[in-house]
């Protein structure tokens, strides 16, 4: 039995992905840390660890993201654009709009039903719009990222105005201040991150007809309902949409085998 691996180093989390055959796949996370290849190395002991594969049925390793020149080990390096479009068609089969939103960047992007990548736009240069913007604002809030999405349930959300991140963080405390309630805010949050997203999506044109939602902040599902009011289409996630890269880098790796 031959594995073929996908290894996405993030900006905070590395995503590891054991693929036998396209229905046998297994997902390893942890936090990036200091050293990517560090992270990806201890990733992958752990998931041989967890499945009983043995490290001599590793044939091929692809690693993307923006820790992937580390890898060293790794086969072959492909863009993180290249690998997302790849892994969330095979995970959303039909959609061909592409929502990533991760630690420190976000990125929309075109695809055709076979993941090829026709068009992409990427925020990398503001903490406005990617899941720092949500750890930044959950710690002032007291809150952890994973209780955002259940804070903010029926929730009618306040209006942020402010676009930066330190700017909302102060617009935050001061609506604590005047006692507005914390589910209010969350809302307001994510209404706030979903705008933003939704005003990529128009820059790239042409209206889509359904969007998987990728990065570890579609583990939020109050951005996703933020998203899929905006957009009026449906906003998808899968199980592996924070491993969608790393699934994409998978499928390249099997068809290097
Ligand atoms: P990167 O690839 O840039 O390292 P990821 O796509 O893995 O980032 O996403 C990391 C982000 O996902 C974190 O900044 C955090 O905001 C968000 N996140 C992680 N776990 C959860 C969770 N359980 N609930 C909500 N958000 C989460």
């Amino acid at each position: 039995m031959t594995l073929a691996v996908g290894i996405d180093v993030g900006s905070t989390a590395t995503k590891i992905v054991f693929m036998n055959n396209k229905e046998d796949i297994h997902c390893h996370i942890r936090p990036t840390g200091w050293s990517p290849r560090e992270a990806a190395q201890e990733g992958i002991r752990s998931l041989l660890d967890e499945t009983g594969y043995s490290e001599s049925q590793i044939k091929a390793t692809v690693a993307t993201g923006y820790g992937r020149i580390a890898l060293q080990f790794a086969d072959r390096t492909v863009t993180e654009i290249t690998c997302h479009g790849r892994g969330a068609a095979f995970l959303i089969p039909g959609a061909d709009l592409v929502i990533d939103i991760g630690g420190q960047d976000s990125k929309v992007l075109k695809i055709n039903p076979q993941g090829k990548v026709l068009d992409f736009l990427m925020n990398d240069k503001c903490a406005a719009g990617t899941g720092r913007f949500l750890q930044v604002m959950a710690a002032a809030l007291g809150v952890d990222v994973s209780e955002l999405a259940d804070l903010s349930a029926n929730q009618e959300p306040v209006n942020i105005s402010s676009m930066c991140t330190v700017f909302s963080e102060t617009e935050v405390i001061g609506l604590l201040a005047q006692g507005v309630a914390k589910g209010a805010i969350v809302a307001g949050l994510h209404q706030s991150i979903a705008r933003r997203m939704a005003a990529m999506v128009g820059r790239l044109g042409e209206p889509e007809n359904k969007a998987v939602f990728t990065g570890g902040v579609a583990l939020n599902q109050g951005v996703q309902r933020s998203l899929e009011q905006l957009m009026g289409i449906p906003v998808v996630t899968h199980k592996y949409s924070q491993a969608a890269g790393a699934i994409g880098a998978a499928l390249i790796a099997q068809k290097m085998l």
